[in-house]
């Protein structure tokens, strides 16, 4: 066996037949490896020593097929800024396989950039080294900050160009997810009507997410519900966080719960919920405050495709009084998930808080939320003003108030924040340093991954490396960090705009 194998078990391609074209990676002419995540490698019994040269180079720009991979397209549909494509599928992106990782968890193994397919509607197939590197950076800094998210594995350039509105060198992105099913995939054939199709496709849903249900006649209906509860918690992780994704297509919102797609995401500097940086979202669609909105009509659009299963599920499969009675089984998944996402926000906001007890959940969020409303009014920088709300709970409060152009406006909020706190335990010691656990310090701040990605194109892969370090030690404040947690000039980030597919 080589030492580059894989151990390959390819569930997807076994079991789903018709739901894919088998399609092989292009060949470049000259890869070289510019990432390389051992820590990752590890967790999927992979010998890093062996990837991490030119082998794995070949491997990760797709020159060498690796044993036991079945390289495929996935097909998919999706709703992009509210409009139906009934056909996206991987257009420049491929399912290699998947392997049983250390903790016995089922990964998939993917290309992006890796050359064009049947589902290319046109496209190049190709990505590029910035983009590329940038998701690797983004990906990261999410995992490190414990947000459930897929991981790269490896970026390789290809040596060759891609032709944007300028000439770029090429890249291709090795991607791990605990699957890359989609709302898309459900649309795909539930546009179609294929009811056979769509039930296949939910049963291996449930068997590689929610296994314990699959016994269960009401299967389908769990299956959403528990779908709409994976992404309530990741959106209010996201919004703790202060991330916005760009561009919440339901191609782009996984079955998992896990974030995908790193295009034209950004972490907010500035509060404010109506931030937004995606070029192509004029809108504002996919604004910051906007995620939880959209996350619910997204998952809208996965109810409507499992209407049939649901109701097939029920007495009486195929009347209308079954039909009627799915939607409303359905309808009330989806009318629930608001309240699990605010519980989940609350959550989140509480350990932020440096809180530990529930104690009365509609005060503890009007006290999160008249927090978050002066660092809206006064244009705070929302990782700082958390991160030196820490500081104040250790008695030092000049750091925070320095952030602030009135610092009076914060007496008010702070007197009853502290009145919040004693309610609880009056000299809670560990409070300061469970908050910094909680408020990180190191963001991918927009102006520090542009920079890199800048140096990255030119050739100098340093300052990625160490933007990388810092971002995966998000909680840390030492003085060499120092540089990673300072605000981008206001100026920078008015004009910053994040691009998509490129
Ligand atoms: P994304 O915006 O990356 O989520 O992609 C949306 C859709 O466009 C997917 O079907 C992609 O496969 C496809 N796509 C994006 N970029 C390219 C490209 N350069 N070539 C071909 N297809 C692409
Ligand atoms: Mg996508």
């Amino acid at each position: 066996m080589s030492a580059t194998a894989f151990t390959f078990d390819n569930s997807y391609a076994r079991e789903l037949q018709g739901f894919y074209v088998p399609w092989n990676p292009a060949r470049v002419p000259a890869p070289q490896l510019l990432f390389f995540n051992r820590e990752l490698a590890a967790e999927l019994g992979l010998d890093a020593d062996a990837l991490d040269g030119p082998e794995g180079a070949a491997v990760f720009a797709g020159n060498t097929v690796p044993a036991g991979a079945a390289p495929l397209a996935q097909a998919y549909a999706g709703h992009q800024f509210g409009h139906f494509a009934g056909r996206l599928g991987d257009g420049r992106a491929l399912l290699l396989g998947e392997v049983v990782d250390r903790h016995g968890q089922r990964r998939d193994i993917a290309f992006k950039g890796s050359g064009p397919t049947p589902f290319s509607r046109g496209g190049d197939g190709k990505a590029a080294v910035g983009p590329m590197l940038r998701e690797v950076l983004i990906g990261e800094a999410m995992h490190a900050l414990g947000i459930p998210t897929t991981r790269a594995l490896a970026v390789a350039s290809t040596g060759e160009p891609v032709y944007r509105e300028v000439e770029l060198p090429g890249a291709v992105l090795t991607r791990v997810a605990a699957s890359h099913l989609r709302v898309g995939s459900f649309e795909f054939f539930g546009a179609r009507r294929e009811a056979d199709a769509l039930r296949r496709l939910a049963d291996y849903a449930i068997a590689r997410h929610d296994a314990d249900l699959a016994e269960a006649p009401d299967r389908h209906l769990g299956l959403l519900r528990r779908v709409a509860q994976r992404q309530a918690r990741l959106i209010a992780q996201w919004m703790n966080a202060g991330f916005i994704h760009g561009v919440m297509n339901t191609d782009n919102m996984t079955i998992s719960g896990e974030t995908i797609d790193y295009g034209p995401c950004a972490f907010m500097e500035a509060h404010d919920p109506a931030a937004v940086f995606s070029a192509i979202d004029r809108g504002g669609r996919y604004a910051y405050a906007n995620q939880p909105l959209i996350a619910r009509w997204n998952l809208a659009r996965l109810a409507e495709t499992l209407i049939p299963l649901i109701a097939s599920g029920l007495d009486a499969p195929g009347s209308d009084a079954a039909i009627q009675q799915a939607v409303a089984q359905a309808t009330a998944v989806i009318d629930a998930f608001p309240g699990w996402y605010q519980a989940a926000l609350l959550q989140g906001q509480r350990a932020k808080l440096g809180l530990q007890q529930a104690l009365d959940d509609e005060a503890d969020a009007a006290l999160a939320q008249a927090w978050l409303d002066l660092l809206h009014a006064q244009g705070v920088d929302y990782t700082l003003g958390w991160r030196r709300l820490a500081d104040a709970a250790q008695g030092q409060e000049a750091p925070l108030r320095a952030l602030f152009g009135d610092p009076s406006a914060l007496d008010g909020w702070l007197a009853r924040w502290r009145e919040r706190c004693a309610q609880e335990d009056a000299g809670d010691s560990d409070r300061p340093g469970r908050m910094r656990r909680a408020n990180p310090f190191v963001i991918p701040r927009n102006h520090r991954v542009e920079e890199a990605l800048a140096a990255a194109h030119d050739g100098d892969l340093q300052p990625f490396r160490s933007l990388l370090a810092a971002v995966r030690q998000p909680w840390d404040e030492t003085p060499e960090l120092a540089r990673y947690g300072e605000p981008a000039p206001a100026e920078v980030t008015a004009c910053y705009q994040t691009f998509c597919g490129t």
